[in-house]
């Protein structure tokens, strides 16, 4: 079968949300030109922009180097990859993958463990918990910290914006929690042009939210990228509605092709005025043990607390 777009090339990919067969270049110029479209809607990043690329080794961080690389310039870019500390996650050949791809690219790579970033691995917490027998899902350290590290990093580096890699399958699964938990707050941060809340946090953007994990999976693949995902050991502890909402997304997503599409699309939409109600915020208050922002309701923030709770810190 011809590709339908060119007309010209065979067609080797089946777009489930466009019921439409490409060739690999139109596909790949197909992602490229909706992250742009995305990029440039919501002005996300400016041509002249530094910027920081949150890059896991995953398919997912893997295109969106990619992407970058071809529709921004090399030099404005930088990769940071963290290394979390989790024995038999943390895999040597990707990361020398992705090393031996950003040098290729001419991109600057941070390699960074979490340990050395933040003070601790998520083995390390997650050891001092079961020391003190609490209870606290690894994740919930996991995702504190990374962020923590990705945004201290990012002012060091002096950077306009940080991308990450997050795909319309995770935004999708995010809206729907926040909206589930009736969190409004949270809720408006997924948006593209949600509020800013603090000059210590460098803005971050996500030019993958209009793609399918399963699109970055093939542009990966295209592109050379041959590795398994291999599971985390602590996937088990995933919060459960995450691991529900995004099964029966998956399910609907099978049943109706497109619909995690809309279901974005139209809550950008829709919040897209609300979203500015939260702009006249005051800046989030500082946390009195690390000086980093915390909740409006916080004196000390989440990631110290974990700290404390486990006896990492005193
Ligand atoms: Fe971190 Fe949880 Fe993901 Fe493992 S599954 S890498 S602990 S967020
Ligand atoms: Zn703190």
């Amino acid at each position: 079968m011809k590709c339908h777009l060119c007309g010209v090339k065979e067609a080797v990919v089946y777009q489930l949300h466009t019921s439409k067969a490409l060739c690999r270049d139109c596909f790949i110029n197909d992602i490229l030109k909706r992250v742009e479209l995305e990029i440039k809607k919501y002005n996300l990043i400016k041509s002249n922009e530094r910027v920081l690329l949150a890059i896991s080794g995953g398919k997912d961080s893997f295109t969106l180097l990619d992407v970058m690389s071809k529709i921004h310039s090399s030099s404005k870019l930088i990769a940071l990859t963290l290394i979390e500390g989790i024995e038999g996650y943390n895999r040597a050949d990707v990361l020398d993958f992705m090393k031996s791809k950003t040098r290729e690219l001419g991109i600057d790579h941070i390699v960074l463990t979490l340990k050395e970033a933040v003070g601790a691995s998520v083995d390390e917490f997650v050891k001092n918990m079961v020391l003190k027998n609490i209870k606290i899902p690894p994740c919930t350290y996991c995702g504190i910290a990374r962020r923590r590290a990705i945004n201290k990093v990012a002012r060091e580096q002096g950077v306009d914006k940080v991308a990450t890699a997050h795909v319309l399958d995770d935004e999708a699964q995010t809206y729907v929690m926040n909206i589930l938990r009736g969190d409004t707050m949270r809720l408006v941060q997924v948006h593209p042009k949600g509020p800013w809340l603090s000059k210590l946090f460098i803005r971050k953007v996500k030019p993958l939210r209009k793609i399918y994990e399963r699109e970055t999976a093939l542009y990966a693949y295209f592109h050379g990228y041959k590795f398994q995902e291999r599971e985390c050991p602590y996937i088990t502890h995933i919060p459960t509605l995450r691991a529900r909402v995004r099964d029966y997304l998956y399910r609907l997503e099978l049943e109706k092709p497109g619909s995690l599409l809309r279901l974005v699309e139209l809550l950008d939409e829709a919040l897209s005025d609300y979203v500015k109600k939260y702009y006249e915020l005051p800046e989030l208050p500082h946390c009195k043990m690390c000086g980093e922002p915390t909740s409006y309701n916080r004196e000390i923030c989440k990631f110290c607390e974990l700290l404390m709770s486990v006896g990492l810190i005193k």
